[in-house]
Parts: structure tokens; sequence; C-alpha cells
């Protein structure tokens, strides 16, 4: 479970990106819309420990994020709206180094792990090609192999179709359901159809507060 109360944040340029965010997200897909500027990346990146925020407090299970930063880094998955740069490294090659960063050492647990993620995102038949050389939704589905790494029971995944075609969009949030059966994840998004189709609840965030929160079917009026 994750909890936020009376989470703020301004910039040093004063803007109020964040207005006193209280929720609780418990496990499984959770939506959070909301338009352009609502403060949902900045929301976001504050979850991930990016940026900390200039009030409230924010605890995951028995860790206290604003305290702990390191404890929620070691079990977080997080997939940022702009994912860096693509090298031109295959994506087993980059996956492996990535594992090993995570302290996974033994070549022989290294390659399963790798092999899992591959097969997990669907990119087993495209592991020798350069990340740089992928689709969007190649990338994507890459992006959460990466923030999978080390089983983390929180994933944050930020405007993630952006770019993507409807067939591309399918399988990433079908990947995405299938994760969310086990821990927490957030989806960050402007399209109140993916939340509508894909979270069992939801949040709508404005002008850096919570304005409702519940069920899809309670909150958007569908045509
Ligand atoms: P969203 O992701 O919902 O579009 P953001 O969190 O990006 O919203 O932005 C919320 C508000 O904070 C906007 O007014 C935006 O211009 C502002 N903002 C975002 N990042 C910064 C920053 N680094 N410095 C100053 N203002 C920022
Ligand atoms: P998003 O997460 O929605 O892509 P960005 O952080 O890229 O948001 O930018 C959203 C808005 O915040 C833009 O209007 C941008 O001008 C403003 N912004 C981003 N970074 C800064 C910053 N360091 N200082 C002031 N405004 C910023």
């Amino acid at each position: 479970m994750l909890e936020l109360n009376g989470v703020e944040h301004v910039y040093p340029n004063g803007t109020r990106a964040l207005n006193g965010v209280t929720i609780s997200i418990g496990k499984g897909m959770f939506g959070l819309l909301g338009p352009n500027g609502a403060g949902k990346s900045s929301l976001m990146r504050t979850i991930a420990t990016l940026q900390t925020p200039t009030a409230g407090s924010i605890r995951f299970g028995d860790i206290d994020v604003l305290a702990e930063p390191t404890r929620l880094r070691s079990t977080l998955g997080y997939l940022p709206q702009d994912f860096g740069v693509y090298p031109r490294v295959s994506a087993y090659d980059l996956l492996d180094h990535m594992v090993s960063l995570k302290g996974i050492a033994n070549k022989a647990d290294r390659k399963a792990t790798v092999e899992t993620l591959l097969n997990q995102t669907n990119l087993w038949t495209h592991r020798n090609k350069a990340v740089a050389g992928y689709s969007g939704g190649m990338r994507q589905r890459f992006g959460i192999a990466q923030a999978l790494i080390g089983n983390p029971q929180l994933i944050i995944v930020d405007e993630p179709t952006a770019g993507l075609d409807p067939e591309e969009r399918n399988r990433f949030y079908n990947l995405l359901v299938e994760i969310g059966q086990n821990v927490v994840v957030i989806l960050s998004t402007h399209i109140v159809e993916d939340v509508a189709d894909l979270c069992p609840s939801m949040a709508v965030l404005a002008a850096g507060r919570i304005q409702l929160e519940g069920a899809p079917a309670d909150l958007i009026r569908r045509s």
C-alpha cells in the first residue's frame, strides 16, 4: 500500500505543482488521470524519489519514503515519460548490464533473469537488435523490462503510450495488467479510455490536487 499525505511541491520558480495530495493506493492497476500541467509528472517523480516534496509524507508498506529513499528505490520500477537515450547496444547486452548494476553478479543468475525479462515483454526474438533501432512499442516494452529488474513491488509508468499505434498500445497494456496482478502499478495518463478500460481504481488530478477518487465506472460517464 502506497500512502501519500498532504504532499506539496513548489518549484524554485514559485510554481506550485502539487498542492496537498492525500491518497492511498493498493495492489493492482491504479490510473492517475489529469490534463497537461495537472502535476502528474511532478507526482510520479516525487513518488520515485527523484524530487523531494516541499511538504507532506509518503509511505510504502513499512518504508518511510522521504526518510529512506534508497529502500524505496530498491523496490521501485520507474518508466519515466522521456525514457532517455537508446544506445546502439543489443537489448540483451543492455539488460544484462542493468541486471549486473542491480547487484546480480553470478553469470547464470544474470542469464536467467535477462531471459525471463525478454520473454515476459515479448522481446526475445528482438534480443540481438540495438535498442536504438527499436520501434516505439518495442522501446516501451524494453522500458518495462528494465523497470522489472529486481522484482519491484511498486511500478510507475508516466504517459507510456504516447506515439504508439493501437496494436502496440494494446500489447503494452496487456503486459501492464499482467504485472499489476501482484504489485502496485500506477499509470499516469491524460487518456480517459485507457484508465476506464484498465484500472479498477483511479483518481483525477487537477491543479496539483486530487479532485476525484474511486472506480472508473462511478467517475467516468461514457458515451
Ligand atoms: P503533468 O505531468 O500533469 O503535465 P507536470 O507535473 O509536468 O504536470 O507540471 C505541473 C506544473 O508544474 C506545470 O505548471 C508545469 O509547468 C510545472 N513544472 C513542471 N516541472 C517544473 C519544473 N522543473 N520547474 C518549474 N515548474 C515546473
Ligand atoms: P512533462 O512532465 O509534462 O513533460 P515537463 O517537466 O517536461 O513536463 O514540462 C512541463 C512544463 O513545465 C513546461 O511548460 C515547461 O516549460 C515547464 N518546465 C519544465 N521544467 C521547467 C523548469 N526547470 N523551470 C521552469 N519550467 C519548467
